[in-house]
């Protein structure tokens, strides 16, 4: 490390000797498994400029449309390089998508009806799809007598014999959520992923596949799509956005169902001609093009700060050297005021409102209480360095993200040291 870079952390940031000594150890230990990041990285860089030049993106394509958005050349070209990128025969990528929720959610209704089952078959679904599984009186899945049953996982992984026990005549849709959400356990990679469709697949070849890709993407070289997913669905301001996406949500698979859900999103009969593009192409296809190095960097990240924590004494999930196939790091913080502290201390060192202090608030769509951190460019955009955390035993903080490896690194620096300063962190050798 640079002497002034040391320098800028002590004076600016007021972080001590022993974390920055700690944060370059850490460093070179981790830098092995970078190299298999670098790979992963260039593979999704190549695929997705073989995408944009097979699809002869133009200057023209970066324009917008208003109103209706009829022929909007440029929304059709980028559902066209997201088609080709996840390997699937359709895309849905517009603005009008404002989240992960909402995109999971157009796949629910546009290819459920009354009377079939929904079944997740791994475990809990992500906190926010209770209510739209489950809701009262919300229009929820269940208000629509769309019924729902889980399988939980064991030991982290599939059960795959309660599965075939679950599934029914009804069994629509299932549902695979592939990063661990708000939990500890392990996120999904492709090979399972895969494995289970194919399992689900022998059983009734016609139930609908559904991959909750969130923070997924490009941290393989293959989505699940390629692995024979019917649908998969995700947010432009996690990892395909790049961090340049100002809003967005993507649906992609096969080409009739990615229809029902335009159908839902827009008006039956309507579906993908319509729908604005407002400011969106250029950002879409711009945050496309740097997301697979985005989540590189953010993947790196994550790598260090498995290591960095799992040094000053917490227990961490994944551990840096485990294969990764999501962006999210767990670590648990054991009470609330160190999960607290460790929001806060992340908060100080984001490029944006890094002077104020993050409180556990009602969020919409959680039951209980959240805290979340990250001085963002685009509001809650988790594809930047943020750290989240439900009030809740057993304490976990999920980080995620962070546009550059030096940002994360000292983000983490930052937050141990809010914890010594605030008092609630004791261990004092690494
Ligand atoms: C973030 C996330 C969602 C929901 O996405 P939002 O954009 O926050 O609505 C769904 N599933 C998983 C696994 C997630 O990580």
């Amino acid at each position: 490390m640079h002497s002034i870079t040391r320098e800028i952390i002590k004076s600016k940031f007021s972080i001590n000797e022993e974390i920055i000594s700690l944060a370059e150890s850490v460093t070179q230990e981790v830098s092995e498994v970078f190299e298999k990041v670098n790979d992963i990285v260039e593979c999704n860089q190549l695929k997705v400029t073989a995408a944009m030049v097979e699809n002869s993106l133009s200057d023209f394509h970066l324009n917008d449309s208003t109103g209706y958005g009829y022929n909007d050349v440029g929304l059709e070209t980028i559902e066209a390089v997201f088609s080709h990128v996840f390997g699937a025969e359709d895309a849905l990528v517009r603005p009008q998508i404002v989240s992960g929720t909402h995109a999971i959610t157009l796949c629910l209704f546009g290819v459920l009806r009354p009377g079939d089952e929904l079944l997740s078959v791994t475990g809990d679904p992500y906190d926010t799809l209770k209510d739209v599984i489950l809701g009262e009186n919300t229009g929820s899945l269940k208000d629509y007598n769309i019924n729902y049953s889980q399988v939980e996982l064991k030991n982290g992984k599939p059960d795959f014999e309660k599965i075939r026990e679950k599934i029914t005549a009804k069994t629509k849709m299932v549902l695979i959520q592939r990063s661990k959400g708000y939990s500890l356990r392990p996120t999904l990679d492709i090979d399972s992923i895969k494995e289970l469709i194919e399992y689900i697949k022998a059983i009734n070849e016609n139930i609908v596949c559904l991959v909750d890709n969130c923070y997924g993407e490009f941290t393989e070289t293959k989505e699940p799509t390629e692995v024979g997913a019917d649908l998969c669905a995700g947010s432009l301001i996690k990892n395909p956005g790049g961090g340049i996406a100002p809003t967005g949500g993507y649906v992609v698979g096969k080409r009739e169902l990615v229809e029902r859900c335009a159908y839902r999103l827009y008006a039956p009969g309507l579906g993908k001609n319509c729908g604005p593009s407002l400011n969106f192409n250029r950002l879409a296809l711009q945050g496309l093009f740097y997301s697979p190095m985005v989540v590189g960097e953010a993947l790196k990240g994550s790598i260090f700060i498995s290591r960095f924590f799992e040094r000053a004494g917490f227990k961490v999930h994944p551990s840096y050297n485990e294969k990764r196939s999501d962006i999210v790091t767990a670590i648990e913080m054991g009470d609330k005021e160190s999960l607290i502290a460790f929001c806060r201390g992340l908060q100080k060192a984001g490029p944006v409102d890094a002077h104020i202090t993050p409180e556990p608030w009602g969020m919409p769509g959680y039951a209980h209480q959240v805290i979340m951190a990250g001085g963002s460019f685009i509001q809650g955009a988790s594809i930047e360095l943020s750290a989240d955390a439900p009030i809740r035993e057993p304490y976990v903080v999920y980080i995620q993200g962070g546009i550059n490896f030096f940002h994360i690194k000292l983000g983490a620096m930052s937050a141990l040291q809010n914890m010594i300063d605030e008092g609630v962190y004791k261990v004092k050798t690494f």
